[in-house]
């Protein structure tokens, strides 16, 4: 069959396999080059397996929750939005969740997800006690800080590379209310805005929708958009009495795919101008429902269709905090001159990182979408080349089309980590067509 990751970019034939027991996944690892798929919401080619894709969707249980730590054990093919109706209405929460809900509890370890509070509690990694990770040869290990550490490390942000992960622990936070205290920032240029995220560093979380078509004084303009679990005294008044119940809501389903036309910089650039004006009359503190703070995205399914047929790829790096200004100044500089397609991306500020190849490091990470064609791919090939300069990085979750050479120019760990693949024999038996593209 044809499969894709959520970017529809690159499209490779593979067969799907759907195991539903453990040991049909241990036959199925046997025959080898096979690689784990959660929900398929990575953009690129990582959970599309070089022979074989194992479609984890059916190991989906929750199997253990214990209220006084808050420590939920479940297998990986479950979605995280099953897990936050299941226990906001209980007053907990994920600890790190990326920009989508529907993504599997296996896929955001393998990715090592970051949230919009990387700056203060760590990605996803922080939030995990162990996981049961099923290598080459079919035998499954638990895998921890204390035991199999070194299996542990490479496994959370090792991209299903490692072995497939059946079962997880991970931490919740508890919450009192389903609400987001929000306190929206409006940054005139890019300067103002990674001001408003130094200035706000004790926020719980940040994150900034830049407007990358703009130039001159306003390069950079942002709405920086802080954001606080409510308690429920603080609610407005009607929200006081269920404080944990989530307000009723339609999502919007994308139809068609969208004919490129619609997509010109002349439109793209009007829709960001709108986008920054809306937000400047949001500007101050308001009360915002979990899932429009953290998912916005969601409430349009399918969106990944606006981008028509061929697909679109993200191009998102993260750049050292002490360079963070000046590589951000040239890759803005570089997308502007292009004028390409590219809609309010995204600008979030990273704590320390960790694992052993984990994408976070302390600094500024930026995402951008663009529609696939020669120009776009040209594009980012030069902005690989400015995060190169600045000793940033690239984060595979995303990546459709990074080259071994950049990867490895960009991060050393790569070396290690296929070496590390090789010597366990993980290589022959977990291959993601994104490994083959980098010689992992
Ligand atoms: C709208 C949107 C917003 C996003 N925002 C963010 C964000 O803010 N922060 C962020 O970090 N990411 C973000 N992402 C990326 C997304 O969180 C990751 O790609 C995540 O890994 C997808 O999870 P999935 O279950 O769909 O995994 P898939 O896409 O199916 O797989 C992703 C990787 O995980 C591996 N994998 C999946 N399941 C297993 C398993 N059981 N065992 C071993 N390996 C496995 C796959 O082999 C693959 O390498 C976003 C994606 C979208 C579409």
């Amino acid at each position: 069959m044809k499969l894709s990751g959520w970017g529809r970019f690159p499209v490779v034939d593979t067969d799907e396999s759907r195991p539903d027991s453990e040991a049909a996944l241990a036959r199925a690892v046997a025959k080898g080059a096979v690689i784990a798929r959660g929900n398929g919401r990575a953009y690129g080619d990582s959970a599309i397996g070089l022979a074989t894709t194992l479609n984890m969707r059916r190991f989906n249980r929750m199997i253990a929750f214990d209220p006084d730590t808050g420590q939920l054990v479940a297998e990986a093919g479950l979605l995280l939005s099953d897990v936050i109706d299941t226990f906001l209405p209980r007053g907990w929460f994920p600890m790190v969740t990326p920009g989508t809900k529907f993504v599997t509890l296996g896929g955001m370890i393998a990715a090592d997800v970051h949230g919009k509070n990387h700056h203060r509690d760590g990605a996803m990694r922080a939030s995990v006690d162990w996981i049961d990770l099923m290598g080459p040869d079919g035998q499954v290990h638990r895998c921890s800080r204390d035991a199999n550490a070194e299996f542990f490390d490479w496994t959370v942000g090792g991209m299903g590379l490692t072995g497939v992960i059946l079962r997880a622990a991970i931490r919740l936070r508890p919450v009192e209310s389903a609400w987001i205290r929000q306190r929206m920032i409006p940054a005139p240029d890019l300067d103002a805005a990674m001001a408003a995220f130094e200035d706000h560093h004790d926020a719980t979380y940040s994150v900034a929708w830049i407007d990358c078509l703009s130039t001159g004084a306003a390069k950079g303009r942002a709405l920086v958009m802080l954001g606080e679990h409510a308690r429920a005294v603080e609610l407005p008044h009607q929200h006081r009495l269920h404080p944990l119940r989530t307000p009723e809501k339609t999502t919007k389903t994308i139809p068609i795919d969208f004919p490129g036309l619609a997509l010109n910089p002349l439109t793209v650039r009007a829709f960001n101008a709108a986008y920054y004006r809306n937000g400047l009359r949001q500007a101050g503190t308001s009360y915002v429902d979990w899932d429009s703070y953290f998912y916005p995205l969601d409430a349009i399914l399918g969106w990944n269709r606006i981008y028509g047929r061929r697909g679109f790829v993200q191009f998102q790096c993260v750049l050292p905090l002490q360079v963070a200004n000046t590589g951000l100044h040239a890759l803005l500089d570089e997308i502007a001159a292009a004028r390409a397609g590219c809609f309010l991306s995204v600008l979030k500020r990273f704590g320390p990182g960790q694992g052993r190849f984990s994408f976070p490091m302390e600094g500024y990470t930026l995402a951008l979408d663009f529609p696939v064609n020669r120009r776009t791919l040209a594009l980012m090939s030069r902005l690989d080349a400015i995060t190169l300069a600045h000793g940033g990085r690239f984060y595979l979750a995303k990546d459709a089309r990074l080259s071994a050479k950049t990867l490895r120019a960009a991060d050393p760990r790569a070396e290690d980590f296929a070496a590390l693949r090789q010597a366990r024999g993980m290589s022959p038996a977990f291959r993601s067509s994104q490994s083959e593209r980098l010689s992992l």
